[in-house]
């Protein structure tokens, strides 16, 4: 079949939250890193964020609500952007050709599969593109290979497995003419009934990491010479309320990714078990890109794992730190970083940070106060080299925003024992611990989601029909070992205790 392929858009959904928490808005940098390689390759691209589009809509005019409650099995969630229906319109004016849609996360597979509903109802001969990394690891389930109805998405006809970059000129040049090209690698498809993929292509992560950031919705502040990307102008990104950390307000924030994946494999996270790093010219080309653009106040480092790896994988961490020094910006690790890459070396990227003074946050990913969870979930570090690092830094980094992180409501994994109420007070007593000593400046705990495929069969087992927003949002999961008021109750004495503390919690998640 041939068509005219000109104009490739990407539709980010809206966003999503539990009612009365402010969603984090963030760029959606893997939209941008694929338009920037279709724009390159000659397409005519767009990117379209509904959450972004419903909020300027609010700004012109304020008695638009760009947020709707929706209730989901007795459970309300906002939802931040434009209606379906706005969206439609919209994107029926942009008379795109191929239309791409983005679900990074769990939380956005029932936002997508509504807005990919209705974009098929309307624009019928339009093909419909999804990827992202939820959409990654689950094609099979979305493109209908599934005991469960509600996995999957009939009206998506492609998914796009894996990194994008590589994919989408031939996947563009594909749908332009499928007589002339063949369906190409890293695609997924159905085809009488039966999920097609033949495989991911070579990718090599330095030739393409330069997003075009010109892509990005932007704003115009009175007395600042520069526009200032919209994400930064709401304010509430990965990172929290950047305002109580830097106190100031208008930061430009450039989230950055320098690596991919960790290089472990906690039975709780989704990240790539494999790190891979981009050279440091390119992560230099990255930063002076968007300071061109919007100016850089503050970057927030998004790696998962930013100074681990081998010895080539560290000396590159360290080389990015030393440039970024020179050139004066203050930074933030809102992903956090794992013990074991700060505790090595005698605690070298801790001395390396407390050297530079230029670290105003750090997210301490402690997840628990028991060495038999910690070991049961994969986590590589154990509760003596918790303590060890969170000493060390809190004597050598003491401007540094220290927030840590505890995770509970582990199930059976692996074969090992659930986590008992018992080790759930154990971890709040390290909590407390750790915030009475001053070794961390706030803690949140989080009750698990069971995202990994490890706890989501579990999860969708228990509940077949329950909506994707529960998964993330750790609401109805079922899965916790325990009754949900123990949760509840550790949730209330956390906050309870960082309160007594005088501790201001920069992020609720
Ligand atoms: S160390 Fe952190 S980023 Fe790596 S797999 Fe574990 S939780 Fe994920």
């Amino acid at each position: 079949m041939k068509r005219c392929v000109e104009r490739f858009l990407i539709v980010t959904p809206r966003i999503v939250s539990p009612a009365g928490v402010s969603p984090r808005i963030h760029q959606p940098f893997g939209s941008i890193i694929v338009l920037t390689e279709a724009k390159r390759c000659g397409f005519d691209v767009i990117l379209f964020d509904s959450a972004v589009e419903g909020l300027k809509k609010n700004i012109l005019d304020s008695s638009y609500n760009p947020r709707e409650i929706e209730n989901l099995e007795g459970i309300n969630y906002w939802k931040t952007g434009l209606r379906i229906e706005e969206i439609i319109t919209r994107v029926a004016s942009i008379n795109p050709d191929v239309i791409g849609l983005s679900c990074s996360n769990v939380s956005e597979r029932n936002e997508v599969a509504k807005l990919a509903t209705a974009l098929k109802k309307s624009l019928s001969s339009i093909p419909l593109v999804l990827g992202g990394y939820e959409a990654s690891l689950w094609y099979k389930e979305i493109l209908g290979n599934t005991q469960f109805p509600i996995d999957e998405i009939p009206a998506i006809d492609f998914v796009v497995v894996g990194p994008g970059q590589p994919v989408i000129n031939n996947l563009l040049l594909y749908l332009s003419d499928s007589t002339k090209y063949d369906l190409p690698k890293g695609v997924a498809t159905r085809i009488n009934n039966k999920v097609v993929f033949r495989g991911l292509p070579r990718f090599d992560y330095n030739r393409y990491s330069v997003a075009d950031f010109t892509l990005l919705p932007k704003i115009k502040i009175v007395g600042r010479l520069k526009p200032l990307d919209f994400y930064s102008y709401v304010g509430n990104p990965h990172a929290g309320k950047l305002e109580i950390i830097l106190g100031s307000k208008n930061i430009s924030y450039f989230p950055i990714t320098t690596s991919y994946g960790c290089g472990f494999n906690c039975s709780f996270c989704d990240a790539d078990k494999k790190l891979r790093r981009y050279k440091l010219e390119n992560v230099i080309r990255m930063i002076d890109a968007f300071e061109s653009l919007y100016g850089i106040d503050y970057i927030d480092f998004m790696d998962n794992n930013f100074g681990g790896g081998n010895q080539d994988s560290r000396f590159l961490a360290f080389d990015i730190l030393a440039q970024i020094k020179k050139s004066g910006y203050q930074i933030g690790f809102s992903n956090g970083l794992t013990f074991e890459s700060m505790a090595r070396e005698d605690h070298r990227l801790i001395r390396q940070f407390a050297d530079y003074g230029n670290v105003r946050h750090i997210a301490f990913p402690c997840e628990n106060g028991n060495d038999r969870i910690l070991r049961m979930i994969r986590k590589p570090h154990d509760i003596e080299l918790v303590k060890k690092t969170l000493v060390f830094s809190s004597n050598v980094l003491q401007k540094t925003n220290r927030e840590g992180f505890f995770i509970g409501g582990f199930p059976k994994t692996s074969g090992k024992l659930a986590e008992t109420p018992q080790e759930l007070e154990n971890t709040y007593h390290f909590i407390r611990y750790c915030l009475e000593k001053g070794f961390l400046h706030q803690a949140i705990f989080l009750t698990l989601s069971p995202v990994t495929k490890e706890y989501r069969f579990l999860w969708r087992k228990l509940y077949p029909n329950a909506s994707f927003e529960h998964c993330l949002f750790s609401r109805k999961t079922g899965i916790w070992p325990y009754p949900n008021v123990l949760l509840d109750e550790m949730h209330e004495k956390v906050k309870l205790i960082n309160e007594q503390l005088g501790r201001l919690v920069t992020r609720k998640l």
